[in-house]
C-alpha cells in the first residue's frame, strides 16, 4: 500500500504540478485539477474536500512565489483515500488565490473559490481541508511537522477539526501546533477564512517538508492517515457540529473590533492583543467542544 501512495503522489506531482517550472499548465488559462473518489453506492462522494491553491507557482505582479510542493497531489491523493474531493490549482494566470486583488479586497471572486462553493452548492461538501507547505526552517524553529490555522472567522467545525488533527497527530508521533504566526490563517482572503464565512467547516493544514517529501516515507504516510481519519470521523459529528455553533456568539472574532456590529465578511484582521485575546478564545471553545465529541 505505502509503494501505491507513494507512486500515485509521485506521478501526479509530476503530471499535474510540476510541468513548466511549476507553472502546470501554463500561464494562459485557469486550469483546476477536481478529482471525485465514489465511495457510496449511489455513486456520490462524502462531503469533504481537500484544497491545495498553491500546488504551482504564484505570480503576483511579476513576482514569482514558490510552489507548496506535493499539496497537489497530496489532495488528490485523500480525496481517493476518504472518498471525498479535491481541488488544485493547476495553471493560473490569475493570480493568488489567497491574495485580495485591488478590484476585490476579500479575494472572493478568484475562480478558485468560486469551484469551492459549487462544491458546496452542487455536492454539498461540508468540510475543507485546504493544504500548504511550511520551510524546513519554520517547521524547525517552531518544532512541528503541521501547523493548523483556523482563519478569522472560526467556528465549531473549526475547533473541532484542530483539535481531532492535533489529538490524532499525537498518536501517530506527530507534532501538530494550533493557530499561532505564520499558521493561523488569520487574513480574509485566505480560503480558510473564506470557508468558514460561507458556513463550511474549514482548517489551514500547514505541513512541514519531511511530510510531503520524504525521504522518511513512513511520514508521508502517516500524514495522510492522519487527515484522512479525521476527515472520516467528523461525518457523524457533522449534525452536532451544527448544534454546537452556537458557542461562536461567545468567541466571535468581531467583538474584538471597533465596530461590534461588524458582521461576518466584513471583519478586519485583528492584531496584538487582539489577536492573543481571539486565541485564547479558541482554546476555551475547543476545550468546551472535548466534552462534547467522542474519543478518536
Ligand atoms: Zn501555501
Amino acid at each position: 500500500m505505502n509503494d501505491i501512495l507513494k507512486d500515485d503522489i509521485e506521478v501526479d506531482e509530476a503530471k499535474l504540478f510540476a510541468p513548466n517550472d511549476h507553472n502546470g499548465f501554463g500561464t494562459t488559462t485557469d486550469h483546476m485539477t477536481k478529482h471525485s473518489a465514489s465511495r457510496l453506492e449511489d455513486g456520490s462522494s462524502y462531503p469533504i474536500l481537500f484544497t491545495a491553491p498553491h500546488a504551482i507557482v504564484q505570480w503576483r505582479e511579476g513576482e514569482r512565489k514558490e510552489q507548496d510542493d506535493y499539496t497537489g497531489a497530496i489532495a488528490l491523493t485523500l480525496a481517493g483515500l476518504t472518498g471525498g474531493h479535491a481541488l488544485a490549482m493547476s495553471g493560473n494566470p490569475t493570480g493568488d488565490p489567497m491574495k485580495p486583488t485591488t478590484t476585490d479586497s476579500k479575494g472572493d471572486d478568484h475562480p478558485f473559490k468560486k469551484e469551492i462553493m459549487k462544491y458546496k452548492a452542487d455536492q454539498g461538501v461540508r468540510l475543507v481541508f485546504d493544504l500548504h507547505g511550511i520551510g524546513t526552517k519554520t517547521a524547525e524553529e517552531n518544532k512541528c511537522d503541521i501547523g493548523l490555522g483556523l482563519g478569522s472567522l472560526p467556528n465549531t467545525g473549526s475547533g473541532v477539526l484542530a483539535r481531532a488533527i492535533k489529538k490524532t497527530g499525537e498518536k501517530l508521533d506527530l507534532q501538530v501546533k494550533v493557530g499561532f504566526k505564520a499558521f493561523a490563517a488569520l487574513q480574509r482572503s485566505t480560503v480558510t477564512t473564506f470557508c468558514t464565512a460561507k458556513g463550511l467547516y474549514a482548517i489551514q493544514v500547514e505541513m512541514a517538508p519531511c511530510l510531503r517529501f520524504g525521504p522518511d516515507e513512513e511520514k508521508r504516510i502517516k500524514l495522510l492517515q492522519l487527515l484522512a481519519t479525521v476527515a472520516l470521523d467528523m461525518l457523524p459529528l457533522l449534525n452536532t457540529l451544527d448544534q454546537l455553533n452556537d458557542w461562536t456568539s461567545t468567541c466571535h472574532p468581531a467583538r474584538y473590533f471597533s465596530n461590534s456590529a461588524l458582521m461576518p465578511g466584513q471583519v478586519k484582521v485583528p492584531s496584538g492583543d487582539q489577536r492573543l485575546g481571539l486565541q485564547a478564545d479558541i482554546s476555551t471553545a475547543i476545550a468546551r467542544c472535548d466534552s462534547k465529541i467522542p474519543d478518536l
